[in-house]
């Protein structure tokens, strides 16, 4: 026990980072360049299972580009990514390999990207059944488990667009979960909410957090950060410039840029 960070401690749900306890995702000098633009630069991370990390930083930092690494949506140059043991930067040449890892992985993203002529029902039993082969009505059964988990059980025959924002986006979480994943992944999933829908969506977030899902959350939500997250990572051009548990972050930020961020959002 005595290995364990107490800023991670004195969480009350799960302790991330045990001795022996697995990496979910492994960035091992991982480099990236668009065109002459070196997005990612020298990235190593890691995220243990259970453990929540925070990524923030300035608009154009590279944080939408480094999660979308983790589930091969962009591909590197340099270095080695990991998802669960398996080399996703190898996995790009395995087709099979890849669609196996991204089972593994939901991702949430600003826009919620749900299918529109679909109703919810189908939204978040289509993965399940074309992947996962799972049988219709059992995928109806999780399915309206997972609705209910995310507070809106009583809109699974609507479409899309007869819901609001924050339901859509309780929806995009809802079918990230149906394909039972090991690591949760949002970008910015807030962003595109009207103010009064963003904490029903944070709130939903923060209970997936408290059961234990290994969450990476691109997010300005500080308040958000400060309850569930184990580390918050901050970002500017391309480099991560520090990694710490929020308590520490918040109050006593290392760098110029992190101080002057915080000072534009806080
Ligand atoms: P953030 O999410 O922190 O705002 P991004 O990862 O979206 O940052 O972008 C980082 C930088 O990479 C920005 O300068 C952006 O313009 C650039 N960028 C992002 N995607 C592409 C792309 N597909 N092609 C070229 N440049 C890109
Ligand atoms: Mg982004």
């Amino acid at each position: 026990m005595g290995s364990i960070p107490s800023a991670i401690l004195h969480k009350n749900h799960n302790i991330a980072r045990t001795i022996g306890g697995t990496d979910v995702i492994e960035f091992k000098n991982v480099n990236k360049w668009f065109g002459k633009l070196h997005v990612l630069q020298n990235i190593n991370a890691k995220v243990a299972q259970g453990q929540v990390v925070v990524i923030c930083g300035p608009s154009g930092s590279g944080k939408s580009t480094m999660i979308r690494c983790i589930n091969g949506l962009e591909q590197i140059q340099e270095g080695e990514i990991m998802v669960d043991g398996i080399a996703i930067t190898h996995a790009e040449h395995h087709k099979k390999e890849l669609v196996k890892l991204r089972a593994e992985i939901g991702m949430v993203f600003q826009q919620f990207n749900l299918y529109p002529h679909k109703t919810v029902l189908e939204n978040v039993t289509l993965a399940p059944i074309k992947v996962r082969k799972m049988k219709k009505d059992e995928a109806e059964d999780l399915a309206m488990e997972l609705l209910k988990k995310v507070h809106i059980p009583d809109k699974v025959r609507s479409y899309p667009a007869q819901l609001s924002g924050g339901q859509q986006q309780r929806v995009a979480i809802a079918r990230g979960l149906a394909m039972r994943p090991k690591v949760m992944l949002f970008d910015e999933p807030t962003s595109a909410l009207d103010p009064e829908m963003i904490n029903e969506v944070l709130e939903v977030m923060i209970e997936l957090a408290k059961e234990g899902m290994t969450m990476v959350c691109v997010t300005h939500e500080m308040g958000f950060a400060r309850e569930v997250a184990h580390e918050v990572m901050f970002m500017d051009n391309g480099q991560i410039l520090e990694v710490k548990p929020p308590d520490v972050f918040f109050s006593n930020p290392e760098h110029e840029r992190s101080k002057f961020f915080l000072s534009k959002i806080l």
